[in-house]
């Protein structure tokens, strides 16, 4: 009897310990929250609608202009003019699809800090030389540092030398890697890095990177999860950090 009684204690706190691991993975709105009204990707609505939307944090994209103004747009160029040979002045008219105009990093900041709850997940895009991604990993830091926004800010990069510059000037920032070539033990080990952010796929090709990542104290973010089954199955699998396109819907199913 008193086996029994150990025995079923056992299953029902193992349960809750599962339980627990689903329940603790957040959600991450890719390019602020923007499949909704009024709202379009990396845009101030964006980040106002993922604070609205109670998820954990809000992903957005960083890069720099000609003449060092950090700016939040994802693709390299706009209308045609590449950002990084392009200087601000020419940029800042451009509307984007909810007519807002284009953001400056500064502006964006000033908006997140206003939604204190809500981390702002910050990419530095990969820059064609080491000397535009040192200015910008130092401009965007820099930034940071001066809104008093270290706690609100996590960083990811696809860029390894992005990855240790940021792990150079901020230590103690959550900083995580992109890129698919590093495994979680060269994350560790050669970016030293807190965590990963993969591909979701690449986690289903290499189904020992998870506990790979467990061993090396890496958390661990997956992007861009859309499917409410591939949803579902992540959360199962107890990552961190799911990054989608649909936040809501990320939401409920992560209850
Ligand atoms: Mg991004």
């Amino acid at each position: 009897m008193k086996l029994r009684q150990i025995l079923s204690a056992a299953i029902i706190s193992l349960t809750m310990m599962s339980a627990t691991a689903f329940s603790q993975t957040k959600v991450i709105a890719h390019r602020g929250f923007w499949k909704c009204d009024g709202s379009a990707q990396n845009s101030i609505a964006s980040l106002r609608k993922a604070a609205e939307a109670k998820v954990y944090g809000s992903e957005f994209d960083v890069q720099l202009t000609s003449d060092g103004v950090a700016i939040v747009n994802h693709d390299g160029s706009i209308n045609g003019l590449v950002i990084c040979k392009t200087p601000f002045s020419q940029l800042k008219d451009i509307s984007l699809s909810n007519g807002e105009k284009i953001s400056t990093l500064e502006e964006y900041l000033i908006e997140g800090k206003k939604h204190k709850k809500l981390k702002l997940i910050l990419e530095i895009k990969s820059h064609p030389t080491k000397e535009m991604e040192t200015q910008v990993t130092k401009e965007v830091v820099d930034l940071v540092k001066k809104h008093k926004m270290k706690k609100q800010v996590e960083y990811i990069s696809f860029s390894p030398y992005i990855c240790q510059e940021l792990h150079r000037i901020t230590p103690k920032s959550k900083i995580a890697s992109l890129a698919s070539e590093y495994d979680p033990d060269m994350v560790k080990n050669e970016l030293k890095v807190s965590g990963v952010d993969y591909q979701y796929g690449l986690l289903k090709k290499n189904p020992n990177w998870l506990s790979q990542c467990r061993k090396n104290k890496l958390s661990v973010n997956v992007w861009t999860v859309n499917n409410p089954k591939d949803i579902e199955e992540y959360i199962k699998m107890g990552v961190d950090f799911i990054t989608t396109d649909e936040p809501l819907k990320a939401l409920e199913l992560s209850k």
